[in-house]
């Protein structure tokens, strides 16, 4: 089984063009050329025709099981109120978890205005994905992206749990302390290329990522992603597969993580929304 937590529908190419079913059909037969059985789809911090809602999002893929929603939070023009939609999508399963993009926005993980969304996460126990490290665009604002920035939200929020996107890159070494450090703190090794590893990157980064498990980061704390269509699906699965770690870490980096982690029915029972019994709780 292979679970791709990290993905995105946004036209980057394009954003005044439409694009939401003509990229999830893209990314439907991007996961099926590649073998990825799931994957988490984020919405972005803004919203344009290129890229879609989170509620639109969350309409088009209500009847594709293989597809579950991480909603993305736009810092500038965030209000508690807006929690409301999000929390009954939540309830309903269609939400599985959050995402904010500082750098892509100028704001810090710890900022006051993100109380509620933190408590939000909290409450409905959901995932925080927090954006870290380069910007894929020249206009983002790298010091808000640091990884040690999440420490102090990892600190301040004991219960809520929160994955640094993109392992940190390049500032690896932080991101695997924090890691290291919270034991609500996960990270996810998505989007370390543009489109293909080449040689000498791929050994590069592979270096990092077993050093960060040597480090003494648990292969449970450890998400595959591949930030597709910024990366390459197939790509990525060759990084994984030529990684020289034990067999069983590889398979808790592959599905076993994302699927406890974001409460992912993989089962088989092609059940997206959450059982009965759960939204009776
Ligand atoms: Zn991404």
């Amino acid at each position: 089984m292979i679970i791709d937590c990290h993905t995105h529908i946004n036209n980057y190419h394009n954003e005044t063009q439409e694009s939401l079913s003509e990229d999830l059909d893209k990314l439907q037969k991007e996961m099926r050329r590649n073998r990825v059985d799931i994957a988490l789809v984020l919405t972005s911090y803004k919203v344009s025709p290129g890229r879609p809602s989170t509620r639109a999002v969350v309409e088009a893929t209500r009847d594709l099981p293989n597809l579950h929603v991480v909603a993305g939070i736009c810092y500038t023009t965030f209000a508690p109120g807006d929690l409301v939609e999000i929390r009954d999508f939540i309830k309903e399963g269609s939400v599985k978890g959050l995402k904010l993009y500082p750098g892509y926005k100028p704001f810090y993980p710890a900022d006051h205005k993100l109380e509620p969304l933190y408590r939000l996460a909290a409450e409905c126990d959901v995932p925080v994905m927090i954006h870290s490290g380069d910007t894929y665009s020249p206009r983002g604002k790298v010091k808000y992206a640091h990884p040690l920035h999440v420490d102090d939200v990892a600190v301040d929020y004991p219960d809520v749990t929160f994955v640094i996107c993109h392992i940190g890159n390049p500032w690896i070494r932080d991101c695997m302390e924090v890691v290291f450090k919270n034991k609500n703190v996960y990270t996810d090794i998505s989007g370390l290329v543009l489109g293909n590893f080449k040689d000498r990157f791929q050994r590069f980064m592979m270096k990092q990522l077993q050093e960060m498990l040597l480090f003494g980061v648990e292969p449970t704390k450890v998400l595959f992603g591949s930030d597709w269509p910024i990366s390459s699906m197939e790509s990525y699965l060759r990084f994984m597969e030529d990684l020289a770690i034990p067999a069983s870490d590889k398979k808790k980096i592959m599905y076993e993580n994302t699927a406890r982690l974001f409460k992912l029915d993989v089962a088989g029972s092609g059940l997206k929304r959450n059982s009965l019994l759960d939204r009776l709780k």
